[in-house]
């Protein structure tokens, strides 16, 4: 894999919320500059986006994805021990809280199986959408970014022990995941961080399934809303699963110094992340992004965002 060093690459704002007129504005510029570039516009294109609130370890996410696409060695790609963590963390203290959509400003060429090549588009999608003011703006933002990418990864923080949260997390899932399927998203994944149940679902993809099953159960006591919201979500998503990654240790969670090095955070979260990362960015995994069963390039995707923004915007 060849590619410009992490250095020089960086997040690049596409989606910037307006948020005086309650709108979004697309930044087309700077989008056009990352999918019209020669070497990528005709590859059909893989949008892997990860979506959900502030301060719940996305970028710490897309960081360890970044380390995955610019790997030297398949076996190697986590990194050293002693290696700070860079890519969508770092950036200018107020610029973390903006809500919108970045997305990592190098797309990746990389080769399927089948020795096709395909572009990778990385996504950060990020709202503050566990405050009720703002769902509506928040369930557009996760709505359009759904629409444009081929891999939605909606990241939640669970705590089973405090119920007020979780109803409210409920609550405004509820309305962007009826909106997202709606719009048909092709592959939707749930990952839930600090998982603290392994012994009941266990940690990673087949404890998400079995997890999933469960939530997913159509109750015959329950609201007539979220039975219908469980109907449509079965029907509707191709490919939906769940994964549960364990807490990464309160060094991650509570040290203000600490700066993403591997030594800091808990094994058993490292061996997931070992599972997680390959199975969303490996390249016998990497799903195509597709509209209307046809296959798309970046050029295209470009368009897309256009027609997508035009329709909220209107
Ligand atoms: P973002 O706003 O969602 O992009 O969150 P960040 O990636 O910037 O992380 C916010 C804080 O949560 C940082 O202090 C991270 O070290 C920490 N963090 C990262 N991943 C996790 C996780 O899985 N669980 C917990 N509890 N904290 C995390
Ligand atoms: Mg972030």
């Amino acid at each position: 894999l060849k590619g410009e060093p992490l250095g020089t690459a960086r997040p690049v704002q596409i989606v910037v919320a307006d948020e005086e007129e309650h709108s979004f504005l697309l930044q087309e510029a700077a989008l056009e500059r990352l999918l019209l570039r020669e070497e990528v516009q005709d590859l059909n294109v893989v949008v892997v986006s990860v979506a959900g609130a502030f301060r719940k370890g996305k970028s710490f996410l897309l960081d360890f994805m970044l380390r995955y696409m610019y790997r030297q060695s398949p076996d190697s790609w986590v990194g050293g021990e002693e290696q700070p963590l860079t890519g969508f963390t770092w950036r200018g203290g107020c610029e973390r809280e903006t809500t919108g959509i970045l997305a990592w400003s190098e797309v990746f060429v990389m080769e399927k199986p089948d020795g096709s090549k395909v572009a990778v588009l990385l996504m950060d999608t990020q709202g503050a959408f566990d405050s009720q003011s703002t769902i509506r703006e928040c369930a557009t933002l996760f709505a359009l970014s759904t629409m444009t990418s081929s891999v939605q990864v909606y990241n939640l923080s669970q705590n089973l022990q405090e119920d007020d949260l979780q109803h409210l997390q409920v609550r405004s899932a509820t309305l962007f995941i009826m909106l997202m399927v709606i719009l048909c998203c092709q592959t939707l994944m749930f990952l839930v961080r600090d998982w603290s149940y392994p012994y009941e679902h266990p940690y990673g993809l087949e404890g998400g399934r079995s997890f999933l099953e469960k939530r997913l159960q159509v109750k015959p006591n329950q609201h007539e809303e979220l039975q219908n919201v469980r109907k449509h979500i079965r029907s509707c998503f191709s490919n939906i699963c769940c994964f549960l990654l364990p807490h990464p240790g309160l060094r991650v969670a509570t040290n203000p110094h600490f700066d993403g090095r591997l030594k800091d955070i808990d094994d058993e979260f490292k061996k997931e992340l070992l599972n997680l990362v390959p199975a969303l960015l490996s390249p016998q995994n990497l799903v195509e992004k597709e509209i209307g069963g046809v296959k798309i390039t970046c050029r295209d995707l470009v368009l897309y965002f256009k027609a997508y923004m035009k329709i909220y915007q209107g």
